[in-house]
């Protein structure tokens, strides 16, 4: 079988757990810890970044910095990961879902205004597949409105719009380092927060609402508990991995993107004759080799297409379903169908793409695609 991920170590890994381990001291906020956000702050000019456990626990605490209650709402499309929305939920929001564009499959900036109402407090934004939203169109919203702004730059490391690093757009932003992402250390995020009005409380939050960060740093001398919280920060063996990956970024994201490169131009035969389509880059973006979609004409065609590489051991899958569709919050929805998302989630497929992956390989799962649909090549 060819898996559609694989995690793999490019560098000094297992060196710097070791160095850790050895250091006396592998809980959070240690050396590695600090050398991952320095590198990511100075690198993609973020504001502020704390290392988290997850994205999912990053987007937990920009629920707890904005003070989400229950009388708010927070908009964020439909299309997806259930963490995005569940970070909200926790603190009692409504959520209200928007539909995505056909092309890049990010939020449609034209239809979010229509949802903003007077309890509207922030708005989240996911760069599919890192590819950009319109951040020219959506600053200008949230700033006219008043309201957060969110980015789950989960999928968006190193990827920029005109020039300018994803996740230093939101006041708050949020990465992913999952093992099925770009940059990995199993499980792990980071919390970027570029609105410095945010940088002290997201220190204790993310330590179990204790002032701890400052006893460590000899600014006081006990710490205490003065807000809520929770534990969110990892433990150095993650951050020891992960500033090793890190280091090897440039190397990771180049393999990525020929990768991705190569599956466009193989399989831009198959658009050609309109049995798929193919990813789209928006204006100003760059792209980062994240994922490599197609989506087919109908749902059927992408079911069969999925079975069918499965069987010739191709671990191809689908993404994202509909949040507004979900068992959970079908019934806390509005109702409003949202026609882009709804028609594209059933016929999209993702790719295998890892670092180590073989040109055979890739080879291999393109022909069985033209296979599929009867076309030589
Ligand atoms: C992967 C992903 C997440 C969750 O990341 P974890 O680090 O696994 O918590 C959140 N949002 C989006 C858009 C993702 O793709």
């Amino acid at each position: 079988m060819i898996p559609y991920n694989k995690p793999f170590i490019i560098g000094k890994e297992l060196e710097y757990i070791r160095q850790a381990v050895e250091s006396g001291k592998i809980s959070g906020d240690g050396k590695f810890s600090k050398l991952c956000q320095s590198l990511l702050e100075k690198r993609f000019g973020y504001g502020k970044v704390l290392l988290t456990s997850s994205c999912t626990d990053a987007l937990e605490m920009c629920g707890i910095l904005l003070n989400i209650s229950e009388d708010d709402e927070v908009i964020m499309p439909s299309f997806t990961f259930v963490s995005t929305a569940n970070a909200f939920i926790l603190r009692g929001a409504k959520i209200v879902f928007a539909d995505i564009r056909p092309d890049t499959l990010n939020i449609d900036e034209s239809k979010i205004e229509a949802l903003i109402t007077p309890k509207t407090k922030a708005l989240v934004i996911v760069h599919y597949a890192g590819v950009s939203c319109n951040m020219e169109k959506i600053s200008a919203i949230t700033e006219k409105h008043s309201i957060a702004l969110v980015e789950d730059a989960a999928l968006a490391i190193d990827s920029y719009y005109k020039g300018k690093a994803l996740g230093s757009f939101g006041q708050l932003s949020t990465l992913s380092f999952h093992e099925t992402k770009n940059i990995i250390a199993g499980e792990g995020g980071a919390l970027i927060i570029n609105d410095p009005q945010y940088f002290e409380r997201a220190e204790i939050i993310r330590e179990k609402g204790t002032n701890r960060a400052k006893l460590f740093r000899g600014e006081i001398n006990k710490y205490e508990w003065v807000d809520i919280g929770s534990s969110y920060l990892p433990s150095e063996i993650i951050a020891a991995f992960l500033y090793a990956q890190l280091e090897n970024m440039d190397t990771v994201i180049k393999k990525r993107i020929s990768l991705w490169n190569l599956y466009f131009q193989k399989l831009k035969p198959l658009q050609e004759l309109s049995v798929i389509t193919l990813p789209i880059l928006s204006e100003g973006s760059t792209m980062n080799g994240q994922l490599f979609y197609l989506l087919c004409n109908n749902e059927k065609d992408r079911n069969n297409l999925l079975d069918f590489l499965n069987q010739q051991k191709i671990k191809a899958v689908f993404h994202y379903l509909p949040l507004h569709l979900s068992p959970f919050y079908i019934n806390k929805h509005d109702g409003r169908s949202l026609p882009v998302t709804e028609s594209t989630s059933g016929r999209l497929i993702r790719l295998p793409l890892f670092y180590e992956m073989k040109d055979d390989e890739q080879n291999y799962i393109i022909s069985k695609i033209f296979d599929f649909f009867n076309i030589n090549h």
